[in-house]
């Protein structure tokens, strides 16, 4: 039987030991991270950011993109948007303590976002797309919910995570030669990418869907508008087709099959009567 030469048992030895030291980190850095039992849907989320780090960063981030931008600050689209959002955010958990602000760009984009610590920033490119207040509720209660549901400090973690094990790895084939190390390193970084956090950004989307509809369902607004708003978003992106996953975003069939099972539950947090006055 070959005996197996020192040297290439030390060698793995100095394979092993970086790899092992750096999911020694990853666990510390898991479970150290403070946890947040999401009221909503009862899901245990670890975050790399504490509401402090959230709302100061999401607070940068406002700055930075309203400095930059025409606002709007009178006239029928900002009330409307003031008015959803308000609505939304009084039918949120006592749990949400946000210092919510709007800002309504004057731009053609058809977008829409809500900064961590409740930020929001609403295109009026997408006012057309969304057309009522159910249809503007579906797009915030959705970019609300992101925010309420910490999504951007558990990706902090998942990052700071994934960049300690891939430290781990390279350390442990420092020996190679550059172009070998870059080979590992290329296929390491699509793994972690496709197989852990594009993964978890398409959780995050339908965890916000979810969401949003419920914060829609109790401030009074049809959360049957979702269907309609998604289909009339497929239809303005052009039906340029991403294959699912290696998209942040799952499909819009997918999208409009997964609200359409959710929607029979979702009603049931309409308030009393299903009516509620505008
Ligand atoms: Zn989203």
């Amino acid at each position: 039987m070959p005996m197996m030469q020192p040297q290439s048992r030390s060698r793995l030895w100095w394979r092993i030991i970086p790899i092992g030291i750096a999911l020694a980190v990853v666990a510390y850095q898991f479970l150290g991270a403070p946890q947040f039992i999401n009221p909503e849907t009862g899901r245990t989320a670890r975050l790399g950011l504490s509401e402090q780090q959230e709302s100061a960063l999401g607070m940068q981030g406002f700055r930075e993109v309203t400095a930059q931008a025409r606002l709007l600050t009178s006239g029928p689209a900002y009330d409307q948007v003031r008015r959803v959002s308000g609505r939304l955010a009084a039918a949120m958990s006592d749990t949400v303590n946000f210092d919510w602000q709007v800002a309504v760009v004057d731009d053609p984009a058809q977008n829409a976002f809500c900064l961590p610590g409740g930020k929001i920033c609403v295109y009026t490119g997408i006012l057309p797309i969304t057309k009522t207040d159910d249809g503007l509720a579906v797009v915030l209660g959705h970019e609300m919910a992101h925010a309420t549901c910490h999504h951007g400090a558990e990706r902090v973690l998942h990052q700071n995570m994934t960049q300690t094990a891939m430290l781990g790895v390279q350390g442990s084939f420092a020996d190679l030669d550059y172009q070998q190390q870059r080979t590992i390193m290329g296929l390491l970084g699509a793994g972690a990418q496709y197989g852990v956090l594009l993964p978890f950004s398409r959780s995050h989307e339908s965890e916000a869907d979810l969401v949003g509809l419920k914060y829609m369902a109790r401030a009074g607004y049809d959360p049957r508008e979702a269907v309609g708003f998604w289909r009339r978003m497929a239809e303005a992106s052009g039906g340029s087709k991403q294959p699912e996953f290696m998209s942040t975003h799952p499909l819009h069939e997918t999208r409009i099959r997964q609200i359409e099972e959710w929607l029979p539950e979702v009603m049931k947090e309409r308030p009393a009567g299903g009516q509620v006055e505008r």
